[in-house]
């Protein structure tokens, strides 16, 4: 369920479209808008259909799920190159550590945007 941003009353939406506008940080409602003013700070709204955003806070679970997503695929990466390699200790600092926080920067603010288009979509929002 969505916001008609002239009425502010509820309406239903697809979640799945509004969730994939989200992953590319485009507004839920149109897709044309975009969702972040900065790296991965939510606008109060888009610039080109007037959606309000700001009620849909993510908070932490965009963070929660970066590090799922990225733990499941370092980790096995890790330890595959230990069983095939076992490099030096270094090796895997070179390795994993960059791979870690260039996979974090990429992959947050793609989950906030599905986070907050999903939100969006199903309605769920702040009320303070
Ligand atoms: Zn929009």
């Amino acid at each position: 369920m969505s916001f008609d941003p002239a009425t502010d009353t509820p309406r239903p939406a697809p979640w799945l479209p509004s969730l994939l506008r989200g992953l590319r940080g485009a507004c839920p409602a149109c897709g044309k808008g975009r969702m972040f003013t900065g790296y991965a700070r939510l606008g109060p709204s888009c610039g080109t259909c007037a959606t309000a955003l700001e009620p849909h806070r993510a908070d932490d679970a965009p963070m929660y799920f970066t590090i799922l997503i990225v733990g499941h695929i370092v980790v096995p990466l890790m330890l595959v190159t230990e069983q095939l390699y076992s490099p030096a200790d270094w090796v895997h600092m070179a390795l994993w550590m960059p791979l870690t926080l260039a996979l974090s920067l990429a992959i947050l603010p793609r989950v906030k945007g599905a986070l907050v288009g999903l939100q969006w979509a199903l309605g769920v929002r702040r009320n303070d």
